[in-house]
């Protein structure tokens, strides 16, 4: 905890108040254009708006997928993106998913790091970071295209400082659990695409409102699979359960680096279908946790079901989900090694 966070912590005074998370963007984008069959050289721009048809093929048919990572100052002022690698190939597969043209991994790669260098001093400290978003959209200007793919894209990487999440501190998550509505179509699950996100719009608002909760975990069929934008895991002392890959679910950067270190921290992974009756006996004595970029691992204090609520273990943030947070936190911070190859200086 740094001097800052102790003293507020001591001091109960309230938190200094910060732009929501995404919701500012930093200076400067990259911009890359799909054209007669190949990708133009990028450019650096000044973040703005821009122009776009308005039959523009993701308008109306939704060609369009994303990614979302992080970099992070260190101690020493440099600057280091995790896990680059990772999300520039889930991107390549989320645009072949779609008949979007794949973007090149090395000129998303120069086009993340040419971003992070020309807006570094942007990079809030931690806990805050900068949060990094190549965006695929295609532009052909053509509302005929219902079942043709588009000839014609964008690739844009943004930037935003994002701060810490959790501006009071970590506070355990109400999460209603959704056994009926599924989150997306079963087979577009493992891609970052904006209509997953609109397909679990309409069940996600309806349990806020309802039930009052933070977030809806999907299990449809009875069996866990995840939330709107964040992998689910069921957290106890030296075990960790969670849902083994399949396409129905976004598999996380987030997700894989915890279950990397997990068995040096002592935990045993264990990846396997299960259902909303297992994780409710887990709950009893066990913890549940979110994990994604933004949040990194967030505890879940209660499960709520029509039936009525559930208490995740003691209610709070458990101890093993802030040790498993604090060790992938500390590799981000660079404060401990990673395996090879997760992090990327600028
Ligand atoms: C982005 C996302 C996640 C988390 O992925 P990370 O790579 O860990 O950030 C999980 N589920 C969904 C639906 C997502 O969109």
């Amino acid at each position: 905890m740094n001097a800052q966070a102790m003293t507020s912590a001591t001091t109960a005074s309230p938190p200094v108040s910060r732009p929501a998370f995404g919701s500012v963007l930093a200076g400067s984008m990259a911009v890359a254009n799909w054209h007669d069959g190949r990708w133009s050289a990028h450019e650096l721009r000044r973040t703005a708006t821009i122009e776009l048809s308005p039959a523009a093929h993701v308008l109306h048919y939704a060609s369009t997928c994303f990614e979302g990572f992080k970099a992070y100052r260190w101690a020493d002022g440099s600057i280091h993106v995790f896990r680059m690698d990772r999300h520039i190939a889930r991107m390549r597969q989320s645009a072949r998913a779609l008949a979007l043209p794949e973007p090149d991994a090395a000129q998303l790669a120069a086009m993340i790091t040419a971003v992070v260098d020309r807006v570094r001093d942007e990079v809030p400290e931690p806990p805050g970071a900068l949060y990094l978003r190549p965006l695929l959209f295609g532009t052909t200007p053509n509302i005929g295209a219902a079942s043709v793919p588009a000839t014609e894209a964008m690739l844009l990487v943004l930037a935003s400082p994002v701060w810490d999440y959790f501006t009071a501190g970590p506070k355990p998550l109400r999460i209603y659990v959704e056994e009926r509505a599924a989150r997306c179509a079963p087979h577009l699950g493992m891609v970052k695409t904006g209509g997953n996100y609109a397909a679990a719009m309409g069940p996600t608002l309806a349990a806020r409102q309802k039930y009052t909760v933070d977030q809806v975990l999907f299990c449809p069929g009875g069996e866990v699979q995840e939330t709107g934008a964040a992998n689910f895991l069921l957290i106890r002392a030296g075990h960790i359960l969670t849902r083994s890959l399949d396409p129905t679910f976004l598999h996380g950067v987030t997700r894989e680096s915890l279950l990397a270190i997990a068995p040096q921290l002592g935990f045993r992974v264990e990846e396997r279908v299960f259902t909303v009756a297992e994780m409710l006996d887990w709950a009893r004595d066990g913890e549940a946790a979110l994990s994604g970029t933004a949040a990194v691992l967030a505890g879940v204090g209660t499960l709520v079901r029509e039936d009525g609520e559930h208490r995740v273990g003691s209610g709070e943030v458990g101890p093993h989900t802030r040790r498993l947070r604090a060790a992938l936190v500390a590799m981000q911070q660079g404060e401990v090694p990673t395996p090879p190859g997760w992090i990327t200086r600028v």
